[in-house]
């Protein structure tokens, strides 16, 4: 959507797995060794990486793609001392970020009808589909989530991937009229699954809820049947990414985005700092979404990184 300037959605050919696909062809022709399933245990200010089968690797730089927070902890576990997480200051000073959105994901046999008859399914779930998002929603479901309630009904957006490209289903799946939705539910702090005891099943309800409120037909009656006959619907909270991916408090982005620009009092003597790549260790660098100038899925970070470092490195 940013790069277009026309507010369509663009998306990879083949799905966002070609596009990791093609960077680890590009980095193995370019002498690149990838290690994958490796757990990082511990890193330290020297540039020294211990794993988890207890292999230790040493790096003029360590690019670290994990959470600042994470990274955090990696350099405590290595015998370092951070002021706060790695040396970068996200969310003013507060260390742990809290994502506050929930994902559900869903294969329908076929389009749901809408409540509104006049709209084309198709035409309506082409584009991002708002659910329940007036502000005055919007200011509801905030309150309520602040005081530790699952906002009702959830706001939340829609999106049919498979509409836009075809593709990522197999050949099967699209002949039987078969799409994805995917649900992004939106004011569902961390805390309501870590602190207040709300569960993944709770928040799928009110999800399931706010959708059905739009449509002419609840959205079971449209879900694709798994062979062993269960719905084809998953839900995935802040807890989840959390524990699958170390996205701490479930944020997306692993804390604030910054803007791609430096702010006029921002140090700027290194290269890691121009590009805004810098921890508080000169030889350990950012290269994820924790970076600033940038972040979530743009890949800023990453070419930040391997800027600086070919700037310091030569
Ligand atoms: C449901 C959902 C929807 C999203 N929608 C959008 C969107 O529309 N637009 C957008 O721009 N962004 C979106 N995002 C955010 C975007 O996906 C992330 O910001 C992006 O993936 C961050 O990329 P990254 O490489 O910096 O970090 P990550 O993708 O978080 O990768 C970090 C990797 O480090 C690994 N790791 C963690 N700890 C260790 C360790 N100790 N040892 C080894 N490996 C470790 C993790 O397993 C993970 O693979 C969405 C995210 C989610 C979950």
């Amino acid at each position: 959507m940013i790069g277009g300037g026309t507010g369509d959605w663009d998306v990879p050919v083949g799905g966002m797995g070609r596009v990791s696909a093609e960077l680890e062809r590009a980095a193995r022709e370019a002498g690149a060794e990838l290690r994958t399933g490796a757990t990082v245990t511990a890193v330290t200010a020297g540039g020294e990486v211990a794993l988890d089968s207890g292999e230790r690797l040493h790096g003029r730089l360590v690019l670290s793609g994990v959470t600042p927070a994470v990274l955090q902890s990696l350099l405590a576990a290595g015998g370092e001392e951070t002021p706060d997480a790695a040396g970068i200051s996200i969310d003013d000073g507060v260390i742990r970020p809290e994502g506050a959105q929930l994902k559900v994901n869903m294969l329908l046999r076929r389009l749901p009808r809408l409540r509104d008859e006049s709209v084309d399914p198709h035409a309506a779930f082409a584009g991002t589909f708002h659910i329940n998002e007036t502000l005055t929603q919007l200011d509801a479901a905030y309150a309520t989530a602040r005081d530790g309630g699952v906002p009702d009904p959830l706001p939340a957006e829609i999106y049919c991937h498979s509409l836009t490209d075809p593709s990522i289903l197999g050949p099967d799946l699209q002949a039987e009229g078969a799409q994805t939705l995917t649900l992004f539910g939106l004011h569902v702090p961390h805390r309501l699954v870590a602190e207040h005891g709300v569960t993944r099943e709770e928040l799928l309800a009110a999800a399931r809820r706010s959708l059905d409120s739009v449509l002419a037909e609840p959205i079971a009656d449209c879900l694709y049947t798994a062979s062993d006959g269960t719905p084809c619907i998953e839900a995935r909270t802040t807890a989840d990414l959390e524990d699958s991916l170390g996205m701490t408090g479930g944020d997306i982005f692993h804390g604030t985005l910054s803007w791609p620009w430096a702010e006029d009092d921002e140090p700027l003597e290194t290269p890691a700092q121009r590009w805004g790549v810098a921890t508080a260790f000169p030889r350990v660098l950012v290269c994820g979404s924790g970076a600033r100038r940038g972040g979530a899925v743009s890949g800023i970070g990453g070419h930040n990184a391997a800027m600086a470092a070919i700037e310091r490195l030569g």
